[in-house]
């Protein structure tokens, strides 16, 4: 074992502060990372205020991070894909047991034995759970270690961990392409990233805000149309015309305005994970045979599949990079929906704690 820097929070009404960690030295099937960038996603800041006690309670002290990209300073002795030196990035997951159905499937997001990158029992006993990407390194089974294209900019990579592939793989499995229309609710860290893909896919592209000061944003990062979700007028035209809506809302909020937009066999995904159950007026769905459904980031092979798109087109998040100082601030400014449009820490900032 070896001691790493790192922030963590203590309780659900402490900020995050500078701390030590222990990380196991790398078994043989181990890739150690040295971190340079991590993101900021709105799931870090739930967890650290125990928002979602009810499903997965937050074990203090917790470490958040979960969109790592880093260089590979060490290998274990069997592991083939990576070498020193080499460019990675590290997503949610960092473990499962890769025997079960899903995990055949690809799916490892949806093995009943996943463990997350941080708040999971960590398996290798090295700590309680495990710990996220606050931190100057990370080791990690090279099966859960991602590569990076080289030509895309690290920072802006690093969000493509959780905000890239949690709003691909749903567009992905619904079959986005060409002729759909499709929604994207809430412009944060997330509904960016949905804009940039349904965009990529082909589809037509509607923002709904609840920030009036994003709309112009939302047409630059490719949407074709904005709705300033909370003024009926403008929600009322497209009644029955979308084939899919993504829902990528943190706070609580009313969903049957939304569902009314879909037209027959139209579907709205939740990816957004608000604290409190939803409420949905069943003729909401029985008219236009609508669903709902949801859905968890996205298994390993299709996040290597979604980063090498981006390296073909060269796509990014749009990020706002902050030393770690300042995280406490980016918590408070997130709340606020105030950033444009993910915050990435620049891990050399740890260096002086
Ligand atoms: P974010 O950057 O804070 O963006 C959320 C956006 O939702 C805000 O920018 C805002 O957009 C809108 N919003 C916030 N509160 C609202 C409210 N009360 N009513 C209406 N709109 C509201 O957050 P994020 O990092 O994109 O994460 C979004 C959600 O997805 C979080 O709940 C997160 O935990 C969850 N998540 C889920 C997965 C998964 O696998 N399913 C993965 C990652 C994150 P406007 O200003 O445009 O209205
Ligand atoms: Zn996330």
């Amino acid at each position: 074992m070896y001691k790493a820097k790192a922030y963590s929070a203590g309780s659900a009404t402490s900020p995050l502060a500078s701390t030590s960690i222990a990380r196991r030295d790398p078994n043989e099937h181990d890739v150690q990372i040295e971190i340079l960038f991590c993101g900021i996603c709105h799931s870090d800041l739930h967890s650290v205020r125990n928002e979602w006690s009810e499903f997965m309670a937050t074990h203090y002290p917790i470490v958040p991070g979960h969109e790592i990209v880093g260089r590979v300073s060490k290998v274990g002795s069997a592991v083939s894909k990576y070498k020193p030196g080499d460019l990675v990035a590290v997503g949610c997951m960092v473990d499962a047991d890769c025997t079960c159905p899903n995990c055949k499937a690809g799916l490892e997001q949806f093995c009943p034995n996943v463990t997350f990158t941080f708040n999971s029992p960590d398996k290798h006993k090295t700590a309680p759970v495990t710990y996220g990407g606050y931190s100057d390194s990370i080791v990690v089974d090279e099966h859960f270690v991602l590569r990076v294209p080289p030509n895309l900019n690290l920072a802006g990579a690093a969000p493509l961990l959780c905000a890239g592939i949690t709003t691909y793989s749903p567009m992905r499995h619904q079959g986005i392409a060409a002729g759909k229309k499709v929604g994207i609710i809430g412009l944060g860290g997330l509904g960016h990233m949905g804009v940039k893909f349904a965009r990529a896919f082909g589809a037509h592209v509607v923002v709904f805000t609840t920030s009036p000061g994003k709309a112009e944003d939302a047409l630059r990062l490719g949407a074709h149309e904005v709705v300033v979700s909370r003024n009926a007028a403008e929600m009322k035209p497209h009644t029955g015309s979308f084939d899919f809506i993504l829902d990528t809302v943190s706070g609580n909020h009313d969903i049957n305005p939304y569902l009314a937009l879909l037209r027959l066999d139209g579907n709205l995904t939740l990816v957004g994970a608000p604290s409190k159950p939803l409420e949905v007026a069943a003729f909401n769905l029985i008219i236009g045979r609508r669903s709902i459904s949801g859905s968890s980031i996205g298994g390993i092979a299709e996040t290597q599949e979604m980063l090498d798109v981006c390296g073909k087109h060269n796509i990014t998040s749009d990020v706002e990079i902050i030393p770690i100082q300042k995280v406490n601030e980016a918590y408070e400014r997130l709340l606020k929906s105030d950033v444009k449009y993910r915050f990435a820490i620049d891990m050399a900032s740890l260096k002086s704690e």
